[in-house]
Order: structure tokens, then C-alpha cells, then sequence
């Protein structure tokens, strides 16, 4: 088993990775059990997919669960579900010191990590996260969040989580299309501060994808190493480090709002192709080797995700696409930053970027 704190002060906790930890995860959510059931929430695929597991180390350990099954899909960071599964933590007699389950991806993690947030004015959670993204991104550094009308995830709180479990063997039953997606947030580790990493996945992202277990776990843990370092060092995002995660995010957004936010482009598969866009534009700027910009376009290609503008199967204007960039919740007085790169592993903060250019690049990518 491998064990990654999360040095937070009082709000510390431990991120445990290990193949088939979910057989023991009774001893680990022991400590947590109160007079009341644990709610244990979740969605329809992971319900089928990965409850049954879960739910018989539960009965093995003699805790008992009550499951929350909500619909699978981006959908259910609504208002409508928030209330819903709050109107339930709450019937169930929910104390502050109790802690609810979310088990699921990256939509469940959110969701009911908000909803932890402010039931009792705020209590307590666990991370069980069954996709490649929600294992090395999502479930790890306390946001929450629900998606409003005017845009995604802008009604939300940092709530840490009190445990995070994360059993790679979850991956076994998750489509490949979402193991890939998953797999761009794994790759983008390498590429803001850690070249070495980016060179261990250009050497085994393809045996990550076909499911190796060694490749996978140590993908795992290396991310959530790197994000549990960078989560420490700036936990709410004001110093400008935790903003270095959101690499290929600024051109991934454009990308995802031109696709409706649709199956068209699952979101890992945005952030793959905006740091593609991110390293080209680097290179147009004059601060990145070309030939680095090159290696990030053939490792992506090379596992199956998209690394251009054609890729993505988006056509729109440059134009157009720095208008989706505009709407973006990261724009702070008037001035979007940039995430450029200055070559693999030296990813830095650009304030200074001038849209036009953006566009005419973007026109031309
Ligand atoms: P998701 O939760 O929608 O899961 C993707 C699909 O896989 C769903 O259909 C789900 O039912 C299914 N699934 C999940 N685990 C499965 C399993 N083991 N077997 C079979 N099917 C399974 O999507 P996601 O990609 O995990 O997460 C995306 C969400 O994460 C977005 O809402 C995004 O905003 C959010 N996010 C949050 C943070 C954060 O720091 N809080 C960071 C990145 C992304």
C-alpha cells in the first residue's frame, strides 16, 4: 500500500492507494462509523460496476451502509440533486462529526463533497474515487462543487475530505474512452514540473492504457503525490502555484464549450488537446524548444487522445474560440492568465498574453 498525506494542518489526511483495497476497505472506514449507517452515494454505472465490492467489505467489517443511487453524468452537479441529497443526509439524522461516502468519479466527488460542505454547516466525507481522473485529480485537494446555469462548477466550497481510498482494480471496469481521458491529467503532472515523469509516461502510458497494474498504481501515485504537494503549498489558489493544475484547462475550455460540453470532448480529452495548444503557443511565442512541444503531441497522439484543434474536431475561429476563453471563471480583472510552458516540466503563469495573438494562433493550429 502506498500512502500519500495531505499536509494540511488539522484538515490533514492520508490518500491510500493499493490494488484491491476495496476488499479492506472496512478496516479503513471502521474509524469512521458512527451509531447511524454510513450513506454511501454513487451512480447507476458505479453502483453495478463497483458497490457489490464495496458493500460486502462493509458486511464483512460489520458496518452497516444505506446506498444513494443517483443518475451517471456531468447532469447530476445540479441544484436538483444537491437538494435532494442533502433533504436525505439530513432525514438520516446526519451529525457534524458523521462522514458520508462518495463512491464514484469525479461528478459524485464533487457533488457530495459540496453537499458535506454545508449540511450542519459542514460534515464530515470520504473519497472512494472509481475513475482515473477522480483518483489522480478530483478526489485529492477539498473543491467541491456544483455546475449553475451561467457555467461549470461556479457554486462550490474547499471541503477537504477526512480519507481518500483508492483502489486501482476500480479502472477493470471503466470504459477505455474514460481510462484515457483520465490518463491527460496523469500526463499533465509530467509536464508542469516533472520531465522525468512526462519520460516514465511516454514509456509506459501504453501499458498503463491496456491495464498493466504496476504502471497504473505507480501512475497513480505519482500524481497524487505531485497534487498533495501542490494542494499543501497553496490549498484555495492564491499564490498562483495550484493555478499551475489547470494546464491545457484555458485552451481545453474553449474546446469543450465549442463541443457543448458533450460526449463530442470528455473533458480529459479537452485538457489533452488545450496542452498541446498550450505547448504550441509557447513555441509561437518563442519560449519553448519545438521539439518539446513535438514530444507532447506524439506521446498524446501515441495513446489515442487528442493533440490539436482537428483532433478534437473542432473547426471554430480563433476568434470564436478566445470568446468560449472570455466566459472562463479563471479570468481575474479583465486579463485572462495563460498557462504556457517554457519546455516540459517548466510550465509557468502568463499574464501578459495578448488574445489577438491567441486567435491568429489558433487560426492557424
Ligand atoms: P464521472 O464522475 O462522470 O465518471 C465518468 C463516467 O464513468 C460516468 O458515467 C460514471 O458513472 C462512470 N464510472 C465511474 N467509475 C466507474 C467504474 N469504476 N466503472 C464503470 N463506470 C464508472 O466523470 P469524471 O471524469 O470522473 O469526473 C469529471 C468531473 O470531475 C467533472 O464534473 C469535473 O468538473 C470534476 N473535476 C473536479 C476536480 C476537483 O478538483 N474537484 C478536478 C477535475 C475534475
Amino acid at each position: 500500500m502506498t500512502t500519500v498525506p495531505v499536509f494540511l494542518g488539522e484538515r490533514s489526511y492520508d490518500v491510500r492507494i493499493e490494488a484491491g483495497l476495496m476488499e479492506r476497505a472496512g478496516e479503513a472506514l471502521a474509524p469512521f462509523a458512527s451509531s447511524r449507517p454510513f450513506l454511501v452515494v454513487t451512480d447507476t454505472h458505479v453502483a453495478t460496476a463497483q458497490w457489490p465490492r464495496l458493500a460486502a467489505a462493509l458486511e464483512r467489517a460489520g458496518l452497516s451502509a444505506e446506498l444513494v443511487t443517483l443518475p451517471a453524468g456531468e447532469s447530476t452537479k445540479s441544484w436538483q440533486h444537491l437538494e435532494a441529497l442533502t433533504d436525505r443526509m439530513i432525514a438520516h439524522g446526519i451529525e457534524r462529526r458523521d462522514h458520508v461516502i462518495a463512491l464514484g468519479g469525479g461528478v459524485i466527488g464533487d457533488l457530495v463533497g459540496f453537499a458535506a460542505s454545508i449540511v450542519k454547516r459542514g460534515c464530515n466525507f470520504v473519497q472512494i474515487p472509481t475513475t482515473l481522473l477522480s483518483q489522480v485529480d478530483s478526489s485529492v485537494g477539498g473543491k467541491t462543487a456544483i455546475n449553475s446555469r451561467a457555467g461549470k462548477n461556479l457554486l462550490g466550497a474547499f471541503h477537504q475530505p477526512s480519507l481518500v481510498l483508492i483502489d486501482p482494480d476500480t479502472l477493470d471496469t471503466l470504459g477505455p474512452r474514460e481510462v484515457r481521458a483520465g490518463y491527460a491529467e496523469v500526463v499533465k503532472y509530467g509536464l508542469i514540473d516533472d520531465a522525468e515523469f512526462f519520460a516514465w509516461c511516454e514509456a509506459n502510458g501504453t501499458a498503463l492504457m491496456a491495464g498493466d497494474p504496476e504502471a497504473r498504481a505507480h501512475a497513480i501515485a505519482r500524481s497524487v503525490a505531485a497534487k498533495a504537494t501542490i494542494v499543501a503549498e497553496d490549498e484555495r489558489e492564491t499564490s498562483g502555484r495550484r493555478a499551475l493544475l489547470n494546464l491545457g484547462h484555458t485552451f481545453g475550455h474553449a474546446l469543450e464549450a465549442e463541443t457543448g460540453f458533450s460526449d463530442r470532448l470528455l473533458h480529459g480529452e479537452g485538457v489533452a488537446a488545450g496542452m498541446a495548444l498550450a505547448f504550441g503557443y509557447s513555441v509561437r511565442r518563442g519560449e519553448c524548444p519545438p521539439e518539446d512541444a513535438e514530444r507532447v503531441v506524439a506521446h498524446l497522439r501515441a495513446v489515442g487522445l487528442p493533440a490539436s484543434l482537428a483532433d478534437a474536431g473542432v473547426s471554430a475561429s480563433g476568434a470564436r474560440l478566445v470568446e468560449h476563453m472570455l466566459h472562463d471563471k479563471k479570468m481575474s480583472s479583465g486579463t485572462l492568465p495563460f498557462l504556457l510552458a517554457r519546455g516540459i516540466g517548466k510550465t509557468y503563469l502568463a499574464k501578459d498574453v495578448d488574445l489577438a495573438d491567441v486567435a491568429a494562433y489558433l487560426d492557424g493550429a
